[in-house]
């Protein structure tokens, strides 16, 4: 099971020049970010743990890769979802589909008589945790302490090619949803070599909202990563079509890239660009390409004829 040590490619959009982070080649049940956020849960053993607990929407990546470390260590994961969308279960599909067929038990929230108007993290806390150590819990997408030593590694990886390059300084560029990886990465940097720094966008909730889940995970502001604001306010899970244009440009890189984070990621980037930004580019290709069996078909829905699909 490859879990590390992802080679970096080089690519060109337009005239720039990006290397590009292969996460997206671990392993494919485990891979993109959430390996490197769960690793800490595969390299340790659990000898008490039966239940692994987590929570998100029916389509995060995190399901599915949460499903496959339940799998992998002989754990039930009970995973709940604020609801059901009825599209979804009429027609399983991307990880919530690849999730079921690894046995995840996938729990509808709005279903439950006691849910009395708690979200998923506090109906957790108050109704499912029992304080006994057969029960492991996972908040949303990752976001905890567990998920340093994982990207620790992502870090070392990096910090050691930028070496091997030869590179004076560099810039790692990730699109953002609970921030986890941005920061672990940039604390990482600090230590491991300062010339490298991290430039992320909130792709989740805006800048504000991003910078609040940095704060819960670091108080020190100054070792927080750079937020780059995105041309206008979007909105998570919806279909725009700028989103689907740079999709498609992408496309020349070579390397396919996913329909959630990427695109706005990407579209930032640009951004900096225009503004002058010169310094070498690494972007952390972060996975989640199983979530294109669910997106792409919504993208050529609504904008296919534009791009004679
Ligand atoms: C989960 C995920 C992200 C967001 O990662 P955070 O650490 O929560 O910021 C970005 N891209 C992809 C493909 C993901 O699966």
């Amino acid at each position: 099971m490859k879990l590390s040590h992802t080679q970096v490619d080089t690519v060109y959009l337009g005239q720039h020049k990006v290397y590009v982070k292969r996460d997206d080649l671990l392993h494919p049940e485990f891979s993109g970010n959430k390996a490197r956020k769960f690793a800490y849960f595969l390299d340790n053993d659990f000898p008490l743990v039966k239940q692994l607990i987590g929570y998100g929407s029916p389509q995060a990546n995190s399901l599915y890769s949460l499903s496959a470390l339940a799998k992998l260590k002989g754990w039930r994961l009970d995973f709940y979802v604020d609801h059901l969308p009825h599209y979804l279960t009429a027609n399983p599909c991307g990880n919530y589909r690849a999730a079921q067929a690894l046995g995840a038990n996938i729990i509808d929230l709005s279903r439950r008589a006691d849910r009395d108007g708690l979200d998923c993290d506090s109906y957790i806390r108050q109704r499912v945790l029992t304080g006994s150590d057969e029960q492991l819990f996972v908040p949303e997408g990752g976001r905890c302490a567990f998920a340093e030593p994982g990207v620790a590694q992502l870090a070392k990886e990096i910090a050691s090619w930028k070496y091997a390059e030869g590179l004076t300084e560099l810039v790692v560029f990730l699109p953002s949803g609970t921030g986890t990886t941005a920061l672990y990465l940039q604390k990482q940097f600090l230590t491991l070599d300062p010339s490298i720094s991290v430039m992320t966008c909130a792709v989740v909730g805006g800048d504000d909202y991003l910078r609040k889940q940095f704060l819960e995970l670091e108080e020190d502001e100054a070792l927080h990563p750079q937020i780059v604001p995105a041309a206008k306010r979007y909105h998570f899970g919806k279909l725009y079509l700028e989103y689907y244009q740079m999709w498609h440009e992408l496309k020349s890189t070579g390397i396919e890239f996913e329909l959630l984070y990427d695109p706005l990621g990407w579209l930032c980037l640009k951004r900096c660009w225009q503004q002058g930004f010169s310094k070498p580019v690494l972007y952390l290709h972060q996975g989640g390409l199983l979530g294109n069996h669910s997106m792409l078909p919504r993208y050529q829905r609504k904008y296919g004829a534009i791009f004679g699909e």
